[in-house]
């Protein structure tokens, strides 16, 4: 968290402020800034052009200006976009509940409006002209044969796969645990020994999970986030929920349906 659900709500707040002029660029931490060594001054070039559209690949978050700047932002485990120091979700699942300004990593100022990153844990970053042509699928639409692509060859775990922002982007924790729960798949599985079929269910129940938990108002609501939690049966089965540790990550799932 947060995961592609939570950065398209920022795109849209942050798109309600198209046409605004840049006044103003603060980066109070320099480390937020990628790559690395790149001096916080670079972004004041900015000043001056108009916010002309925004977009979103994955987490990634793009905001364009007149005069061709885009300024990418990424928001970690705890970043959230800010305007006038309102945010369009409450508090997200993990994130702090408390609303430190001393967090805010960086600020633009559109026409008087403060659009800011906070972030606890400064795991986020901001770029100047990312690097977007080499991304991988987005998540939202995926079809079968792009994941296909993705998983082919690939010995490692299913939920270590659709993790990894080089083979599909926008996925996170929460997520993912939903759609193989939903899908029926243990997320230990080796993403080589999925069939077709399961590529193609995996595929359609990512679209669909992501389309579901949007209109629901985030990543953590899904039909299994109550079983997040020691002694849960599964909602659909009455299974034993068990965490497990897969690729590092805390990973919970039904001991009996998914296989
Ligand atoms: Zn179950």
């Amino acid at each position: 968290v947060p995961e592609l659900i939570e950065v398209e709500y920022y795109r849209r707040a942050l798109a309600s402020l198209v046409g605004s002029t840049v006044t103003g660029v603060s980066i109070p931490d320099e480390r937020y800034v990628r790559p690395a060594e790149t001096p916080v001054q670079v972004f004041d070039q900015v000043i001056g052009a108009q916010l002309s559209s925004v977009g979103r690949r994955g987490k990634l978050l793009l905001a364009r200006f007149t005069d061709d700047y885009v300024i990418g932002l990424r928001f970690g485990m705890t970043g959230r976009l800010l305007i006038d120091g309102e945010g369009p979700i409450e508090a997200l699942e993990y994130a702090s509940t408390r609303n430190d300004p001393a967090w805010d990593r960086a600020i633009l100022i559109l026409d008087g409006r403060r659009v800011s990153v906070r972030d606890q844990r400064r795991l986020g970053s901001i770029e100047l002209d990312p690097e977007t042509e080499n991304l991988a699928p987005e998540a939202s639409t995926i079809r079968e044969p792009d994941l296909r692509n993705a998983l082919v060859g690939r010995r490692k775990a299913i939920k270590t796969a659709l993790l990894d922002q080089h083979l599909i982007a926008g996925l996170g924790n929460l997520l993912v645990d939903e759609i193989l729960w939903q899908v029926g798949i243990a997320p230990s599985r080796a993403s080589s020994e999925l069939t077709d079929g399961e590529i193609g269910a995996l595929a359609a129940e990512t679209r669909s999970t992501v389309r579901r938990l949007s209109n629901r108002g985030g990543s953590h609501r899904g039909d299994s986030f109550e079983a997040r939690t020691s002694g849960a049966v599964c909602p659909r089965c009455k299974g034993v929920m068990d965490r497990s540790v897969v690729g590092g990550r805390s990973s919970w799932w039904c001991t009996s349906h998914q296989t």
